[in-house]
């Protein structure tokens, strides 16, 4: 596990719920940082990760405006979030198939115009927002220390 804070150890690992409209409102929060970077709180590209464990949960592009108050998504990258039965005997808990942090519940069939009809409500502290990978050219094997001195000496 990474370094973490009360509020995210409150979450993950306690299974509480982030208070609704939090990370639109508060100044870390996530969708408040990527309306603040992007201008949007739906970015096309990109991947949301776990932030326990850095794993891939789920694509940008499958993030949708529920207006419920938590970051919502219609559907999970493939077999990175386990659904299990909730504690409270009616809900379905959402866990990092990873890690096991807790990241919210997820509901189905609501009516949500998405193609899964599942809402994925998720809270954002158990996220972050990863823009799209650049991709690399560079191996480490051989090349590299000499593409550092090439590098180094054009400079
Ligand atoms: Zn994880």
């Amino acid at each position: 596990m990474r370094k973490l804070t009360k509020k995210q150890i409150a979450v993950l690992i306690y299974k509480k719920t982030e208070p609704k409209g939090y990370s639109k409102k508060t100044p870390h929060g996530l969708e408040f940082k990527l309306n603040k970077k992007y201008g949007t709180t739906l970015p096309k590209k990109g991947v949301f990760t776990c932030v326990g464990c850095g794993t891939a949960l789920y694509k940008a592009e499958t993030k949708f405006d529920s207006k419920h108050g938590w970051p919502s998504f219609y559907k999970s990258i493939k077999n990175k979030v386990k659904e299990v039965p909730d504690a409270d005997g009616k809900r379905t808990e959402i866990i990092c198939s990873n890690c096991g942090s807790h990241l919210g519940h997820i509901f189905k069939k609501e009516g949500f115009p998405t193609p899964t009809n599942e809402r994925h409500c998720v809270n954002s502290i158990s996220l972050k927002y990863r823009p799209e990978k650049k991709k690399k050219k560079k191996k480490k094997t051989r090349g590299g220390k000499r593409a550092r001195t090439r590098r180094r000496s054009r400079a």
